[in-house]
Parts: structure tokens; C-alpha cells; sequence
């Protein structure tokens, strides 16, 4: 057998590969490989690290001599070679990354507002809040049953569903996941999905022009209305009274009300009439997930963003983990960001890295006096452009100079991001900065980021990787 050229045989073979295994777990475990030749019938393919072996052995063996047999039915055997000097940019190894680009992902919705019904917005529902996809554990098993006896009957006997608890424990989740599950059954459903701020500030505006009676018509058209917080309608008399009697007449019609906040009804700063109401159906609690449950999470999300973790590195991060799930979350972002920004393979390490980058800025974050907002610490504008340029591996000159390189664009559009959104800067002082662009300029850039983030989820990682790490995520 002769290979004309052993680097075109192999991308095809990659080609075929991918299919059957994720992206993720190709760019891996094919990265810096290569054939290294060929002899009576067997094929020498070379791996860049002894680790690599076994997991090929395992993994990828039986399956690349099956599609190198169908362009070349003479081999009979794949020999494998550690060759560590592949690592080095060596000629004969592909470039994966370049060869095999990263899909557009999950499309975000490109708006946040949904018309559910003449005349009625709501937030648009989340599809990756399902009730399919809460992992349950004890603590929230009592809250997914309700959700799921609520989304198969709603208006049932769970009659206000009522979930609370601490921040990050899946309440939104389940919320939104009822909803979702609703429509599913009843896709004529109108399902209003609004949080306590955006209620109040319908009440407001409604008041405002005095159409407070056309608010509540529409509002009557509601199947299911599922409110968000509603810790936050504390001090908020007339927006209470009008939720009342939304409430009520909801109610009455057998209507499905699903509420959450971040502590029991009695406990809320609300009209006792409100409270009373919140006890008449059914209260459900989440709490901190045990160390199992933790561990199933990550399991989960990890699958969900098609990232491949050692298992021992998932255990270390649920053992380290304990406070609530977005915090795992992000833990898992970062790790995601790293690997596809330097196709690093999380290790134990390099999560400890970031969980300790991460505990720095909690540790700040409790430091801080506030209970319900702490202060988060604000970086200045240039410690925004450095960590950008650390993370997009660009010059800090490169970034503020007046190149237009292609490769600067993002990482240039996201520090204008990041300063306008958390340092409150003004387009002006923006544009002073990166070489006195003017302030269209500026707008325009903020326009192109803004824009893409709303449909480009990877974006939205590596952006929210950086906010995270600058603490003011
Ligand atoms: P809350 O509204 O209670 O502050 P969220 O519902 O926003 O919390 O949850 C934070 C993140 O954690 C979300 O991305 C959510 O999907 C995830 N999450 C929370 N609990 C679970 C769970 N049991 N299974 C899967 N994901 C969860
Ligand atoms: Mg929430």
C-alpha cells in the first residue's frame, strides 16, 4: 500500500470520525496526531502524549481501522507510535481547530420579550430550562414533583405553586420549566412568564397613562402566570394590589399561578391578604444539593456543552462546590472557555486555578457589608483591556492602537463592552482611550457586540469568562 499524502488520508479518516464522536472529544484526542507511514498492511499513526495510547486503544481503535479499510481496504492494522515531538507545530499534523470549526451553537433568543397575547409581553421562556433537564436530588425533588404534577395539570390542586430558596438553586429553572412543559401539552397555552420588576414596571407605565383597566383585561387572558421573585414587590403597594387582583381573578377561573421567591410567604414584606393567598396552594423549597446531586449536575451540563471532563476533575469541583449550582456553573464556564480558547484540558489543576480566582472575588463579594446587592469591587477601564488582552492573547497596544486587524475587532469590541456596561463610561471617554475614535464609532462597535451575543452563545461564555474574572460578573 502507497499513501500519496498521508495528511489528506488522515483528514478524510477525521472526517469520517467526527460523526460518530463529538467535536469536543475529537479536537482532544485527535490533536497533534498523524500518520507516521505505512508497511505491509499496517498503518502508524502517531500520538503526542503515552496518555493518549490507552484512550485510543479503547476508544478509537476499532473505529479509524474501520474507516481507513473503507478508502484502503489493504490495511489490516493500525500500529500506534508515541512521538511527543508531534506537539511542537510539527509539518505533518493537522490543525484541527481550523479543519473542524466550532458550530454556531444554541441560538440565544434574539429577544428577550415575547408577545404571549394581544396586547401582553412577557420574558421569553428559556428551552434549556426543562423539568427534563433539572438534575433532582433531595433537596428539590419535593419542588420538581410539584412542577411536573403542575405542568401535567395545571390549575389543578397545586393552586398557587409557590417555590423558594436561596439564589442559584433553581427556581428560575423550574419555573421556566413548567411553562415550557405547559405549552408543550398545550401549545395554544398563553403562558406569561414575567418577573416581579417587570410587573411593577407594567403597573408603573400603566398608571402612568391610565390604562390600568386595559392592563388587567389582558391580563385576564392569561392561562398561566408565572412570576419571578416576587420578594422584590416588597414596598410596592399599588403594584400589590394590582397583583392581588390579578391574583384573584386568576385564581378564580382556575387559572394556574406559579410564584418564586427567596424565602417562605411568611417571611415576605408583603400585604398579609398577598401572604395568605401564597398558602393556599402548594409550597415546595430548594435547597443546597448534596454532594451526589452536585456531581449529576455537572455530569450533565458538561454533556450539554459537549465537554469532555475526567471524572475526577468533575468530583473535585463538586466536592469544592458547595454553595449553590451557579456557582458550579460558572466553574464549568471558565473551564469551557479555557478549552476552547487554548484547547486545555481541564485538570484538577488548572480548575483549582480558576475556582481560586473565583473565591477571590466571593471573598470580596461577602466582604462587602449589603446583604441582598453586595458591592461588587469595579475595575478600572484599563484593567478591563488588559484581561481582555490576556484572554484573547492580544497586545494591549494592538488593542487601543488604530490597527484594524481582523483579529483585534472582538477583543477591542468587547473591552468598549465591558466598560460601558459595568464602569458606566461614556462613548466619549471610550473612544479617547482607543485612539480618540470618535463617538459613532464607539456606538457602532457596541451596536456589532451587542448584536452578535445576543445569538452567539460561545461569545457570550468567553465574554462572561472575562466579567468573571474581572469580578463583575
Ligand atoms: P435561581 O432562580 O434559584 O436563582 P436558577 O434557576 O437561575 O436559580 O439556577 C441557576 C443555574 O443553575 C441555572 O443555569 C440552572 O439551569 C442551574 N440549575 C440549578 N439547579 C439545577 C438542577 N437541579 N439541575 C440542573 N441545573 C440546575
Ligand atoms: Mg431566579
Amino acid at each position: 500500500m502507497t499513501i500519496q499524502s498521508p495528511k489528506d488520508f488522515w483528514l478524510q479518516t477525521l472526517q469520517k470520525i467526527e460523526p460518530s464522536v463529538q467535536r469536543a472529544m475529537l479536537i482532544t484526542w485527535f490533536k497533534d496526531t498523524a500518520i507516521l507511514g505505512s508497511e505491509e498492511g499496517k498503518l502508524i499513526v502517531g500520538l503526542p502524549l503515552p496518555m493518549f495510547l490507552d484512550w485510543h486503544l479503547e476508544h478509537y481503535a476499532d473505529l479509524t481501522l474501520k474507516i481507513v479499510q473503507e478508502f484502503d481496504p489493504s490495511i489490516t492494522q493500525i500500529v500506534y507510535k508515541v512521538d511527543i515531538s508531534l506537539q511542537n507545530g510539527d509539518p505533518r499534523v493537522l490543525d484541527l481547530l481550523t479543519l473542524f470549526p466550532a458550530k454556531k451553537q444554541r441560538k440565544l433568543p434574539g429577544k428577550q420579550e415575547v408577545r404571549v397575547a394581544e396586547g401582553l409581553t412577557g420574558k421569553i421562556l428559556n428551552p434549556r430550562y426543562s423539568l427534563d433537564s433539572f438534575v433532582v436530588g433531595s433537596s428539590t425533588r419535593l419542588a420538581h414533583a410539584a412542577s411536573l404534577a403542575v405542568a401535567s395539570q395545571p390549575g389543578g390542586k397545586y393552586n398557587p405553586l409557590f417555590i423558594y430558596g436561596g439564589v442559584g438553586l433553581g427556581k428560575t429553572h423550574l419555573l421556566q420549566g413548567v411553562g415550557n412543559e405547559i405549552l408543550k401539552g398545550n401549545p395554544h397555552a398563553v403562558v406569561l412568564y414575567t418577573t416581579s420588576e417587570d410587573f411593577t414596571n407594567q403597573v408603573v407605565e400603566a398608571i402612568r397613562v391610565q390604562k390600568m383597566d386595559k392592563v388587567r383585561q389582558r391580563y385576564r387572558m392569561v392561562d398561566a402566570l408565572v412570576i419571578d421573585d416576587v420578594q422584590f414587590l416588597a414596598n410596592k403597594e399599588r403594584t400589590q394590589e394590582e397583583f392581588f387582583h390579578t391574583f384573584n381573578t386568576l385564581y378564580e377561573e382556575r387559572k394556574q399561578i406559579i410564584i418564586s421567591a427567596d424565602r417562605p410567604p411568611q417571611e415576605l414584606d408583603l400585604e398579609d391578604r398577598l401572604i395568605s393567598r401564597f398558602e393556599r396552594g402548594m409550597i415546595a423549597d430548594v435547597s443546597a444539593p448534596d454532594y451526589e446531586t452536585r456531581l449529576a449536575i455537572l455530569v450533565e451540563k458538561a454533556k450539554e456543552y459537549e465537554l469532555f471532563i475526567d471524572l475526577p476533575v468533575l468530583q473535585f469541583i463538586a466536592e469544592h462546590t458547595t454553595r449553590n449550582i451557579r456557582e458550579l456553573e460558572g466553574i464549568l464556564m471558565q473551564a469551557i472557555a479555557q478549552y476552547e480558547l487554548e484547547q486545555r484540558m481541564p485538570t484538577i489543576r488548572s480548575i483549582s486555578e480558576i475556582m481560586g480566582k473565583l473565591n477571590k472575588d466571593q471573598y470580596l463579594k461577602e466582604e462587602s457589608a449589603g446583604f441582598e446587592k453586595p458591592q461588587k469591587r469595579r475595575p478600572t477601564f484599563q484593567e478591563v483591556i488588559e484581561a481582555v488582552s490576556r484572554y484573547y492573547s492580544v497586545s494591549v497596544q494592538d488593542m487601543i492602537g488604530p490597527k484594524r486587524k481582523h483579529e483585534i475587532l472582538l477583543p477591542r469590541q468587547i473591552a468598549m463592552h465591558i466598560g460601558k456596561k459595568y464602569l458606566n463610561l461614556t462613548f466619549v471617554s471610550i473612544g479617547e482611550i482607543f485612539s480618540g475614535r470618535d463617538h459613532t464609532t464607539v456606538m457602532n462597535a457596541l451596536d456589532k457586540i451587542e448584536e452578535r451575543m445576543q445569538v452567539d452563545y460561545q461569545l457570550l461564555r468567553e465574554v462572561h469568562a472575562i466579567e468573571t474574572e474581572l469580578g463583575v460578573a
